[in-house]
């Protein structure tokens, strides 16, 4: 019987909001049976950072040659740098029946959900705005400047997640690692998923 297609998991959200945390304690846990993809990117190599692990590491023309050769499934600019993510590993692992992972920014996520709209599209959003309520009515004495802030700020996020799935707070770490993993178990059961699987087992025996 042919494998059932790997799903593409897409988690995403603001900048700072701890995306890269959360990936590191999904990817630390080996009860975790998704592949990370590794992306590509220009930025400078980090202390500690390894070629391969971390990122492929490569210079502005080489990621520009790449942008050509339609390498890429999305990449953006953030920060004054590149970050892509390699379409070829991608399509190998889900061929091959494993779910992929990417830890993208919001303008690839977007390009994402144009390209595979049946992905699952996972938005992590700050604990600040679980508080929010409490934080503008609360204690009564911020200034108008402050509050007027967290509004537009909260504006913001709550726009950003409307091409997404899921919500997951990240107030705590492990916490937001399981809510990720319960998440991707859930849509393997989707009945929609699991129908098709069988209708084709069916057909086959036939
Ligand atoms: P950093 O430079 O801190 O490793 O990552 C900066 C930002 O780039 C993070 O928000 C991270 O999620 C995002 N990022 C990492 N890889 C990719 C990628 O392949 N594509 C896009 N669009 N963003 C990425």
């Amino acid at each position: 019987m042919e494998k059932e297609k790997g799903l593409l998991i897409v988690l995403s959200g603001p900048s700072g909001v701890g995306k890269g945390t959360v990936r590191k304690a999904i990817f630390d846990d080996p009860a975790t049976d998704f592949e990370y993809s590794i992306s590509m990117t220009t930025r400078n190599k980090r202390e500690g950072e390894v070629d391969g692990v971390d990122y492929f590491f490569k210079t502005r023309e080489e990621f520009e040659a790449l942008i050509k050769a339609d390498a890429f499934i999305e990449y953006a600019e953030y920060v004054g740098n590149y970050y892509g993510t390699p379409v070829q590993y991608v399509r190998d692992t889900m061929d091959a029946g494993k779910d992929v992972f990417l830890e993208i920014e919001v303008q690839g996520a977007r390009q994402v959900r144009k390209k595979f709209p049946e992905a699952l599209f996972i938005f992590l959003a700050p604990p600040t705005l679980e508080h929010l309520e409490q934080r503008l009515i609360g204690r009564g004495t911020e200034s108008q400047e402050v509050i007027q802030n967290r509004i537009n700020e909260a504006r913001k996020e709550v726009e950003m997640m409307n091409l997404y799935d899921y919500v997951v707070i990240n107030d705590e770490v492990s916490v937001a690692k399981e809510k990720v993993q319960t998440i991707v178990e859930a849509e393997h059961l989707k009945r929609e998923r699991i129908e098709a699987r069988f209708r084709k087992m069916i057909l086959e025996a036939k």
